[in-house]
């Protein structure tokens, strides 16, 4: 058993081997420490008394689905190995029954919903080993359930890095070796893919032509393969052998091989995904406050794939977007019916994911009523679609209903021969409807009306015979017999053979009960073989339908995707976007998403503007704290929303449709890669000059932050000015560099605004609205105040900016830190107000319950003073 386990563990290095041992699924060596510290399991050992025990650890027979999935959510494969020959003398035959991967969990418990892209990559290495910049790369990738394979072909480092993060794959297959050298983390480009997505597992696979030989694949004759450039096809051959590999014995028909134009979409890099926090937030790493999370009101499994593809690379076709739109604004004219639209997706099944469980012969009765009862809800939703007078305005809507077909022929097939709730194992019988085939309702009368069935023979028997005695017995030796008295032996008939002699009787049996009792000793096991060949046989009825099965699907995908978006519209009050081709952004009182979420009406709005013909470059200054991180998240996902299809958090907004995204918002340091903040801050400045186009809208904050001021500043300046003049792009760029500010009287294209603060009580208080003109001011020493650094300290820190030499001075700040240690000018009563719009309020609130002496108050006066104080706070809340 040892040996078979090391023999499986070499073939499948990647994976935890867990063989069956009896009623046990058991692991050893390192693969037994290492699922008893996942799994939390008692580590114990075989052959204990030996001087090298060997480490073991064990998981019930009947639960080691739950375990493997643990272990699945831990990104770990598993390799389940189970005993096939009958246990006895010399070694059991085992079998690999199944792998379960963190991407592909087709084979896993039927519940898992986690299967995820898998990629693959090839590229040619050419002469230029050192420059990663000359090989040409080929990105394979696929979603398991969908049965296709899309490849990007000849791209270069950035397409690569662009596609790459947008796809956002589990696993990535890499050759083992291209033309004798070795492809690993060594190579710079893979850690850098590795970089843009944290998540991923690397495979190393050989791409060997000897395998395809002796597979039963005849992968030359999937459409699109033969087209291929040589890089891509072994990119390709890569990820099906990767396919067939996890999926054991069974294959997931390949349709298709699709070559992917260049659709264009809004072009999204990692760092950018990850500053704007689009599909993870970048500080917990957990979906909770990242976009993907706020959109998210999906009800289907599809749905939230969908979503999440829209996300990560967002839409630059006008058409396709407004068909979005008006898709949205049909739906909230008929707000109530959307309710039941959502109550029906809940109840729709992953349908790609069960049309692959067809396709490899694993799904199960219960699986298969799902995909019944889908159908079903599918078919009511597309009335209930139609019933809402669909004309080609309301968009995606009308292709919901013209190109949705059902397949009425596959519902009647199913609802026909599948029980309402079927078993999901072929052990009681319980599967096929009566009527579905003759023999069911026998074997099953049989199942649970033996003894009636007998009793009736017995009377029947009686009337022919005319025996009133007779009587049909059941002893274990003999099973059952038919049982007539001496007196009357000269009435028995001919078909009534003989079985045995006692005093007083002689036994009989006939063909017909013998029979009987055949049936009824094996009705059970007879019926769950005949369930069992039923269902073998609807099995590859449905296969015909599983590509049907995956195009309805999407289409439902997709409407749910935009009833979620229609539901958000209404709860977050969002409006739809004017999406135009040209390059002005107009945003009035926009709002970022997910901060006004949850700050309610606490949130500042501020408006944005910026057009080639005005002013496209935004310089923007003010506090640190002041909220311009927010305000350039709050445009780019407000730009990305749009792009996506969605409404936006605005009161209006006008975008002119951008073609890539920049967003270096925050900067990390790359230990891992050996990159200082400041390099990182350099290679992303790098990559934006070398890409960006008119049409992409740039969002820089605090540029030359890691080196020396003065460098710093000249990089900012000189990065900006290259921005203004030769890429021309929309640019919002947030900055503590002050004296950059004075590019706005030399450029017509750049325009100041700053984030206004009010400075009261020796406090500053930050409105968080984006006002005209550049700051005044830093108030870095007055955010280390508000941080709690001792006072001593930030009086040390005043005197330090006071006697730097004036130059210096003036490239840290424009003006002084003046505020904190200085007379401050008592604010207005309108600033006051606008500052503090409670503070008044709660200052006369304070004051009447100072006077309150609770010594002195009877019950009646007390409650008196509650109500009178309840009034006040509601009459309050009221008028702000
Ligand atoms: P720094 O220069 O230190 O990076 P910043 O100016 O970029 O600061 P943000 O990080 O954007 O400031 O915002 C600071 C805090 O202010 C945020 O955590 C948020 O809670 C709040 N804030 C920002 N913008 C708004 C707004 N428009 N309305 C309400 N609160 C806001």
């Amino acid at each position: 058993m040892l040996q078979q386990y090391l023999e499986y563990k070499k073939q499948y290095p990647d994976c935890l081997i867990l063989i069956q041992v009896g009623d046990f699924y058991e692991a050893f060596f390192e693969d037994a420490v290492t699922i008893s510290k996942r799994l939390n399991l008692t580590l114990t050992s075989r052959d204990k008394n030996s001087d090298n025990p060997i480490p073991m650890c064990g998981v019930p027979l009947s639960v080691v689905d739950n375990y493997a999935s643990r272990l699945i959510d831990q990104d770990l494969a598993v390799a389940i190995v189970s005993q096939v020959g009958p246990t006895g003398k010399g070694p059991v035959q085992r079998k690999l029954e199944r792998i379960i991967t963190p991407g592909i969990q087709l084979l896993g418990n039927a519940n898992s919903q986690n299967d995820q892209i898998i990629a693959s990559l090839y590229f040619d290495f050419r002469s230029e080993l050192e420059s990663t910049d000359k090989f040409n790369f080929s990105l394979a990738y696929c979603y398991p359930a969908s049965g296709c394979i899309g490849i990007f072909d000849n791209l270069d480092r950035e397409s690569l890095l662009l596609k790459f993060s947008q796809l956002l794959p589990k696993e990535l297959i890499l050759p083992k070796n291209i033309e004798g050298k070795s492809v690993d983390r060594r190579l710079t480009m893979i850690r850098e893919l590795e970089r843009r997505n944290s998540n991923l597992i690397l495979r190393s696979r050989a791409d060997q032509n000897s395998k395809w030989e002796q597979s039963s694949r005849d992968i030359n004759a999937i459409p699109g393969y033969s087209l291929l450039d040589p890089s891509s096809k072994s990119a390709c051959r890569l990820l099906i052998n990767y396919l067939d590999e996890v999926t054991v014995d069974q294959m997931i028909p390949i349709q298709k091989v699709i070559r992917e134009q260049e659709v264009k979409t809004l072009l999204i890099d990692a760092s950018t995904r990850n500053n704007l926090d689009l599909i993870t937030n970048q500080r917990t790493g957990n979906q909770e406050g990242s976009l993907l999370n706020y959109l998210d009101q999906t009800k289907t499994a599809g749905g939230q794939r969908q979503l999440k593809r829209w996300v990560l690379a967002p839409s630059c076709n006008l058409q396709i977007l407004n068909d979005r739109q008006a898709t949205i604004t049909k739906l909230l004219q008929h707000y109530q019916e959307t309710e039941n639209f959502s109550l029906i997706l809940e109840k729709i099944s992953d349908l790609e994911r069960l049309a692959t469980r067809i396709e490899l012969q694993v799904i199960n009765p219960r699986e298969l009523a799902s995909v019944r009862d889908s159908l079903l809800f599918i078919k009511q939703l597309k009335n209930l679609t139609a019933d809402l007078n669909i004309d080609s305005a309301a968009g995606f809507l009308n292709t919901f209903v013209t190109e949705l077909v059902i397949p009425e022929k596959l519902i009647t097939l199913l609802v026909e021969s599948l029980q309402s709730e079927p078993a999901v194992l072929f052990n009681d019988g319980n599967i096929f409807n009566d009527s579905y085939h003759p023999d069911l309702t026998y074997f099953r009368n049989l199942k649970t009306n033996g003894q009636a069935l007998i009793k009736q023979l017995e009377e029947a028997e009686k009337i022919k015979t005319n025996i009133s005695s007779l009587k049909i017995r059941y002893n274990n030796l003999q099973g059952y017999f038919l049982e007539v008295t001496k007196a009357n032996l000269d009435k028995v008939p001919e078909h009534f053979i003989r079985k045995q002699s006692t005093v007083s009787s002689e036994r009989f049996y006939t063909p017909e009960l013998k029979k009987l009792e055949e049936d009824l000793v094996s009705a059970e096991s007879k019926l769950i073989n005949l369930e069992r060949e039923l269902f073998q046989e609807l099995r590859n009825k449905v296969l015909l339908y599983s590509q049907e099965l995956r195009v309805v699907y999407q289409l439902v995908a997709e409407l749910d995707v935009l009833i979620g978006f229609t539901r958000l519209s209404e709860q977050e009050d969002l409006v739809a976007p004017k999406l135009q081709e040209h390059s002005q952004i107009m945003i009035q009182q926009g709002r970022h998403p997910i901060l006004s979420q949850m700050l309610k009406n606490d949130f500042v709005c501020n408006d944005l503007f910026l057009s080639p013909k005005a002013a496209n470059c935004m310089i923007l200054t003010g506090p640190n704290m002041g909220g311009k991180s927010t305000y350039l998240r709050q445009a780019a996902l407000i730009v990305i929303m749009a792009q996506i299809g969605s409404f936006v958090p605005a009161e209006s907004a006008e975008i002119g449709l951008v073609d890539r995204i920049f967003a270096r918002i925050g900067a990390s340091d790359d230990l891992m890669e050996g990159d200082s903040t400041f390099m990182l801050e350099m290679k992303e400045a790098s990559e934006i000059i070398r890409s960006s186009t008119e049409r992409s809208l740039i969002l820089v904050d605090e540029l030359g932050r890691g080196t020396s001021t003065t460098d710093g500043y000249a990089i900012a300046q000189a990065v900006l000015e290259w921005l203004i003049i030769e890429t021309k792009a929309r640019t919002l760029f947030a900055t503590h560099f002050h004296q950059l500010t004075q590019l706005a009287n030399q450029y017509p294209e750049v325009c100041n605004y700053s984030v206004a603060s009010v400075d009261i009580d020796e406090q500053v208080l930050f409105t968080h609205e984006i006002v005209p003109g550049p700051a005044n001011n830093s108030y870095g020493l007055e955010v280390a105040k508000l941080a709690g650094l001792p006072r001593k300290l930030l009086e040390r820190a005043a005197l330090i900016i006071n006697s730097t030499p004036v130059e210096t001075n003036r490239m840290l700040s424009a003006s002084s830190q003046i505020t904190l240690f200085s007379e401050v000018a008592k604010p207005s009563v309108k600033e006051l107000q606008k500052a503090f719009p409670k503070k008044a309020f709660l200052e006369s609130l304070e004051k009447k319950i100072k006077e309150i002496d609770p010594n002195q108050l009877s019950p009646r006066k007390a409650l008196e003073i509650i109500y009178q104080l309840n009034e006040q706070v509601h009459a309050d809340s009221k008028e702000n």
